[in-house]
């Protein structure tokens, strides 16, 4: 990656920890889910307002890295308005891009291409990607739901 693209995405990640999108619990929630990464210490709860197949609303709150509160800031203005369908096939393109090497999903990603560099360190990647395991417990249970990324 050139430098100044790097520079680029990490000005935006550095923007969303300053300043986090849809951040705060979210009243009228109708799925919960809370996430936990041990290796660091974040912990995030996902609020979603799911009607029908459609992610009306979605906010998070919860302390953690810079890392993992840009990623779910960042995950939160993503989703905003989208299908299950679709939120599940983002969550996929984004793992695959945070896991595997030479993955061209950054592409179709988006800003959320800014996670891109966290491939090259392991600990990081646990970080950018709980907020979306924590998604995707909250998409596939109606009861409340914790995971640990361990
Ligand atoms: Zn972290």
């Amino acid at each position: 990656m050139r430098d100044d693209l790097r520079d680029l995405y990490q000005e935006v990640i550095l923007d969303h920890n300053k300043r986090p999108r849809n951040f705060g619990k979210l009243d009228g929630a109708n799925r919960h889910a809370e996430g936990y990464n041990p290796l660091c210490g974040d912990r995030l709860t996902v609020y979603l307002d799911l009607q029908g197949d459609t992610i009306r609303d979605i906010r998070f709150e919860g302390s953690g890295c810079a890392i993992s509160k840009a990623s779910a800031s960042m995950m939160t203005s993503a989703l905003k308005g989208k299908t299950v369908g679709e939120a599940e096939d983002t969550f996929h393109r984004f793992h695959r891009m945070v896991t595997e090497e030479g993955s061209s999903d950054a592409e179709s990603l988006g800003k959320l291409a800014a996670f891109s560099g966290v491939r090259e360190f392991p600990v990081r990647v646990k970080c950018a990607s709980l907020p979306w395991h924590t998604l995707d417990a909250a998409l596939k249970s109606e009861a409340p739901a914790s995971i640990s990324t361990e």
